[in-house]
């Protein structure tokens, strides 16, 4: 069926080429025309009413067009919009960066800016490559991932990014990376439970560590959750037990906390969890809690040290964007950081995440084709399985996830979910009333398509 396009409707699809959208899709399911956003609604141009519960890609923390951030951004805007960074500041940037050191892991002092979080994955991996450069360490030429990583989708972050999805296609233009078997928690191949979890599947990145050790410049990971993975979530034991692999064999540890910075593991860092500090720290998305694009890059007097020397040396970091430092968005990010605290949100995450696990499990575990809920902090996942004991997922060709999503959109409610896995991840400002109406939509939207599913395949057998 061909819907009623809008005007505006018409006018998107004339030009416009949106991400990770098959664009033939958008014949029969055409781009939601959004007016306006107020805490954790969007409203559209008929003025429906979505509930966002994938803080819009997981940027969102405190609302749509939240009171005290857009307050500070046009505030910075009639201030100072943009300068050439290099010779030059501004506040914004220098009272973020203080910030950024005093809240991150401990020795983390040196604070680089990018604009988006796949800039900052490539800041990571050339600095790493060039500290070892010039620490005579000439073979570290390779960077070190996990199977299912997802880092971004620029050339080289995507060459340490291991969705097939997003990697198949451009193979042949790719680093080549290191790879090492992840961990799976929910289909453990050592059958052990996440609560009385020793790790055994790190033998997987020892194994390559022991191998490959001199010609590794730095292993990346994202902390806690492989979130375009499907929401695959491991404990923090896991990532102390790689940090010590790492600095046992000289490899760099890049800790992308581009999705789960800022509360989202219910810690502020997941690295927090580990008591470890990484040597390079990404940070994006919720950093200008959606307000903005910025990424930093923090890293440590070790490394910012083997830079540092005279201009003739040619041993500067070259690496530059345009928008560097920003200041109307790092005006935005300190603004996102003083709300964090002095409202007391990881208070508040603990107490609302709380009670979507407890109700969740409650409205969920029991049904046939769920395999499985698990959440960290305030990031909750449904695994849909085909079988639950076997844990056999649905083809994915049969797009479960993507049937479920239309429907939840019909009823007012955005998920957006990876394959068969449908995830919570709602900004924080969320009300457990809304916390209840969001798991009810979700419950309904996964009824619904089963009975649909089910009576369409009882009129196939007739
Ligand atoms: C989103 C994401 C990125 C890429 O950030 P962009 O701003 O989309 O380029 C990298 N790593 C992780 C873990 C992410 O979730």
């Amino acid at each position: 069926m061909i819907p009623n396009l809008s005007s505006l409707q018409k006018r998107d699809l004339n030009h416009v080429w949106h991400p990770c959208s098959q664009m033939k899709d958008y014949e029969e399911f055409p781009p939601i025309v959004i007016k306006s956003g107020k805490g954790i609604y969007l409203y559209d141009e008929n003025g429906k009413q979505y509930i966002d519960a994938v803080s819009s890609w997981w940027v969102n923390l405190f609302g749509h067009s939240n009171e005290r951030i857009s307050k500070a951004l046009s505030e910075q805007a009639f201030q100072l919009e943009h300068v050439i960074f290099a010779n030059f500041t501004h506040e914004p940037a220098i009272y973020l960066a203080e910030k950024l050191t005093q809240i991150s892991p401990e020795g983390l002092t040196k604070v680089f800016f990018a604009d988006n979080g796949s800039s900052s994955v490539e800041v990571a991996l050339k600095m790493s490559f060039q500290y070892h450069m010039q620490k005579n360490k000439p073979h570290k030429t390779r960077f070190m991932a996990l199977t299912d990583a997802y880092h971004g989708e620029t050339i080289g972050a995507l060459s340490v990014s291991g969705v097939d999805l997003y990697n198949k296609v451009f193979q042949p233009l790719l680093l080549d990376t290191i790879r090492a078997q992840g961990p799976d928690c929910y289909r453990c191949p050592f059958n052990q439970s996440p609560e009385h979890c020793t790790a055994p599947c790190l033998s997987f990145v020892e194994e390559q560590f022991k191998q490959h050790h001199e010609e590794i410049s730095a292993m990346i990971i994202e902390p806690l959750i492989q979130m375009s993975a499907g929401m695959k979530m491991y404990p923090p034991y896991y990532l102390k037990g790689l940090k010590d692999l790492c600095v046992q064999y000289d490899i760099h540890l890049i800790a992308d906390e581009i999705a789960v910075g800022f509360g989202r593991t219910g810690t502020l860092f997941a690295c927090d969890q580990a008591g470890i500090t990484p040597d390079f720290m990404c940070l994006s998305k919720g950093l200008t809690g959606g307000y903005l694009p910025l990424s930093v890059v923090l890293t440590n007097e070790e490394v910012y040290g083997a830079f540092y020397d005279d201009y003739n040396t040619m041993k500067a970091f070259l690496h530059s964007h345009s928008y560097t430092g920003n200041p109307l968005a790092c005006r935005v990010a300190l603004e996102v950081i003083n709300i964090f605290e002095e409202e007391e949100y990881l208070q508040i995450i603990a107490e609302k995440g709380a009670f979507m696990q407890e109700l969740a499990e409650k409205m969920f575990c029991h049904l046939p084709f769920v395999g499985e809920y698990r959440q960290t902090g305030m990031v909750g996942a449904i695994e849909l399985v085909k079988d639950k004991e076997t844990k056999e997922p649905f083809p994915s060709e049969d797009r479960i996830g993507y049937k479920i999503y239309r429907i939840a959109l019909e009823n007012g409610l955005l998920l957006r979910p990876l394959g068969n896995i449908l995830y919570f991840m709602p900004p924080y400002v969320i009300t457990k009333d809304e916390i209840q109406t969001m798991l009810e939509l979700t419950f309904e939207a996964i009824m619904q398509f089963f009975e649909d599913s089910l009576s369409e395949a009882v009129l196939e057998v007739e």
